[in-house]
């Protein structure tokens, strides 16, 4: 199985041949008599919304409206743009844990695997050949613990309302944007 579509066996090295096999075109090992599987990789992550009211959050800002957790990507593709926080699941990890370390890793914010709801699982558009299954979580700020700051592959961390967000002159990569909006509507 590979993630990219692959033009050589991944176990003999022999070029390979397409063939229709399960009403898809596949790529065939001839000298294996194998199929070479292109599947999807699974990712998993999770928005942190606060949700906004009359109280000062933890982070001393005060929102007036539900604020989520956005990370800017330091690393291509994408450099500059605003993800909610997420990446690839490890083998044998739950999503719900994957989420967790993600979110730890890239913005010092923790969270009990246990307390993310899901908020939606898709197929997103591929890139280069490979395509990707997220499952995007969400949860309470309440239940989180840690103050934002920028990890690993992110230039910064930091809440936006989509108020705020609209307002600046920061963008999202495409997908993302749609989680951030369905994620702090969830708290209206
Ligand atoms: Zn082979």
């Amino acid at each position: 199985m590979v993630s990219r579509p692959a033009e050589f066996c991944p176990r003999c090295g022999s070029a390979l041949e397409t063939i229709t096999f399960d009403g898809r075109e596949r790529a065939n090992c001839p000298a294996c008599d194998r199929v070479v599987w292109h599947n999807p990789v699974p990712c998993a992550g999770v928005a942190v919304v606060d949700g906004g009211g009359d109280e000062t959050g933890r982070d001393g800002d005060r929102h007036t409206e539900p604020a989520v957790l956005c990370v800017k990507r330091g690393v291509p593709p994408g450099v500059g743009e605003w993800t909610i926080p997420g990446g690839h699941m490890e083998v044998g990890e739950e999503p719900a844990a994957a989420a967790a370390r993600e979110l730890e890793e890239e913005t010092g914010i923790s969270v009990d695997p246990d307390a993310l709801e899901i908020l939606d699982a898709t197929n997103l558009p591929p890139r280069t050949g490979k395509h990707v299954v997220t499952i995007h979580y969400v949860v309470e700020r309440s239940a989180t613990t840690g103050v934002p700051s920028a990890g690993s592959d992110a230039m910064d961390a930091r809440f936006f309302s989509p108020g705020e967000f609209d307002a600046s002159d920061e963008a999202f990569r495409p997908i993302h944007e749609q989680r951030f909006r369905a994620a702090a509507a969830r708290f209206e």
